[in-house]
């Protein structure tokens, strides 16, 4: 057993069919009477659902959150924060406006309650992301972890499918991510395969039907053990490659996410070859970056880069960027060897 520090940093969660209705409980376990509610505009008709729950306990909605959250959107919600004078924030939606709330939580200090509507995970972590112009700016911080999330499976099943499958291949890059990250250790590397072992299951049912409530459960498990996973360590060449990808050429995040893993993967397997046999036996393969990419297509998923709005003459300015600044990972950052990694995954090549 390799050495290892690890102290567990997690909210408190709330699971199960319906427990949105215990967001009222929840606030004001909190100590707090007076919270904003945070959406996007399409998912403004949650938010209003949320603020009947929360009656008194509601100054606002604001249903403004935006994907990569820009930092006029920020501006925006903080001066409203501050007009309501609000005491926590409760975010009903996916990554983005998580990502909203933690942003304003990084300068208040507002407690957040969290309420996911995808499998993206961040409501498991202390990760912030914000844009500025075409700059994404992301950093660790323990004032935007939320305090209490709510998983109602209810919420999800409205998810179409193509986000179903998209941000569940998004959770299971987090997650294989995290057992062969180098500050890894035994109980993540646990959570972890098990994370992957859910949402792939849950991935493989609702392609089938997709408004199971039980496997729209069974997916959320999942996603909440790939964001603990995400949260408790360092991410490696995939996340670098999708964070470049990503800024580049503001592509949808969980689709680049499913195009980019099947390859990312075979570029570490013979440098993480235990990783890999765990990974293998959660996705119920004998090799991991072609089982994967099966998986995508049996998805319905774009599979190539090409498909999802890359543009071919970026592959090499991609790999400057992505080799200008490596994130820790078991096999060196190659340039030649990343090229040859994005020209497949451009051209939707299965890697064998
Ligand atoms: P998203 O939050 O951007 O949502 C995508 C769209 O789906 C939005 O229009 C949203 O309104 C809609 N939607 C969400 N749930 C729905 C539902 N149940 N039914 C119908 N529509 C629904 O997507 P995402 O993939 O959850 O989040 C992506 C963002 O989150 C990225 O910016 C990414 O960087 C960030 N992220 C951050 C972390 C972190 O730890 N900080 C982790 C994962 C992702």
């Amino acid at each position: 057993m390799n050495q290892f520090a690890f102290e567990a940093r997690i909210p408190r969660v709330i699971f199960g069919s319906r427990s949105l209705s215990s967001v009222g409980a929840e606030v004001a376990a909190l100590g707090c009477s007076r919270a904003l509610v945070l959406s996007t505009p399409a998912q403004e008709r949650e938010g209003e659902v949320v603020m009947r729950l929360l009656d008194s306990r509601a100054v606002g909605l604001h249903a403004q959150a935006e994907m990569h959250v820009p930092l006029e959107r920020v501006r925006a919600a903080r001066a409203i924060a501050s007009e309501l004078n609000v005491d926590c924030l409760v975010a009903i939606g996916g990554g983005s406006t998580i990502g909203l709330a933690k942003a304003l939580a990084l300068e208040s200090s507002l407690p957040i309650v969290a309420i996911p509507t995808t499998y993206a995970g961040s409501e498991m972590t202390a990760i912030y992301g914000m844009t500025e112009g075409e700059v994404k700016r992301t950093g660790r911080d323990p004032r935007v972890m939320p305090r209490t999330v709510i998983y109602d499976s209810e919420l999800t099943v409205s998810l179409p499918l193509r986000l179903t499958a998209s941000s569940c291949m998004n959770a299971i890059a987090h997650a294989a991510e995290s057992i062969y990250a180098h500050d890894g250790n035994p109980l993540i590397a646990l959570m972890s395969e098990e994370g992957i072992r859910a949402s792939r299951e849950a991935l493989e049912r609702l392609i089938e039907d997709p408004h199971d409530p039980e496997i729209r459960s069974k997916a959320q498990y999942g996603s909440w053990l790939c964001g603990i996973a995400l949260g408790s360590t360092s991410m490696g060449l995939h996340h670098k490659l999708c964070h470049v990808l990503g800024g580049m050429f503001n592509l949808h995040h969980s689709e680049l996410h499913a195009v980019v893993l099947p390859h990312s993967l075979a570029y570490n397997m013979d440098a993480a070859p235990e990783a890999m046999r765990r990974i293998a036996r959660a996705l119920a393969v004998e090799h991991v970056p072609s089982g994967l990419f099966d998986l995508l297509k049996r998805s319905g998923l774009p599979y190539s880069l090409e498909a999802i709005g890359m543009r071919e003459e970026g592959i090499q300015r991609a790999v400057e960027l992505v080799t200008a600044s490596p994130y820790p990972n078991p096999r060196p950052f190659e340039k030649d060897a990343l090229v040859r990694l994005l020209t497949q995954a451009y051209n939707g090549v299965r890697p064998i």
